[in-house]
């Protein structure tokens, strides 16, 4: 409760981006506070704890940041789920709906150890899309999801009940 208590003092509402109408979440000031991000990090560790995971995958952009601090505070290594067309080798896709169009995910076909435990990790959880395909390929490169994380999450997108039977944990939700 403390955590999301700092959490909600340091996000920046930013009405009208990317688009007209929408109040973007911005947590890069919170990225930005050292003792902030810390206890963000610290939050998502001791939620889990170390030893239900065993490696780190953040979805492009901001679940990069994320990923790899907790992946260097518990030892574990760090894979990125990335936007299409950005990762030189053979990879899996997943798309998903957007409101206009879908976007699509990919991550190395040989990213994962077969079994191994999988963090994901994003910043914010809207409407799930990214989320639900970002854990399908999980599933498709061979690796178990170990849970499914973020800072922020926008309750009223409903992206939890989507997502479901997945579970989602969030640090707060608005
Ligand atoms: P979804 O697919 O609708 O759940 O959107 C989640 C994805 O879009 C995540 O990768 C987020 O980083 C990004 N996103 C959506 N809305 C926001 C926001 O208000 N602030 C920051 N990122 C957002």
């Amino acid at each position: 409760a403390e955590v999301a208590a700092l959490v909600a003092s340091r996000v920046v509402d930013v009405p009208d981006f990317p688009k007209p109408g929408i109040l973007f979440k911005d947590l890069m000031p919170l990225f930005a506070d050292g003792p902030v991000f810390r206890e963000v990090i610290d939050g998502i560790v001791a939620h889990y704890g170390a030893g239900s995971f065993d490696v780190v995958a953040g979805v492009e952009a901001r679940g990069f940041v994320l990923a790899a601090a907790i992946a260097y505070a518990t030892g574990k290594g760090v894979v990125p789920i990335r936007k299409a067309g950005k990762l030189p080798r053979d990879t899996f896709a997943a798309s998903y709906a957007l409101e206009y169009g879908e976007a699509t995910l990919e991550v190395h076909r040989d990213a994962f150890i077969a079994g191994h435990r999988v963090l994901v990790v994003d910043d914010v959880l809207a409407t799930g899309g990214t989320a639900g395909a970002a854990l399908d390929l999980v599933e498709q490169a061979g690796g178990t999801v170990a849970g499914f994380t973020v800072v922020m999450e926008l309750g009223f997108l409903e992206g939890r009940a989507r997502l479901s039977p997945r579970t989602v944990h969030a640090l707060l939700t608005v």
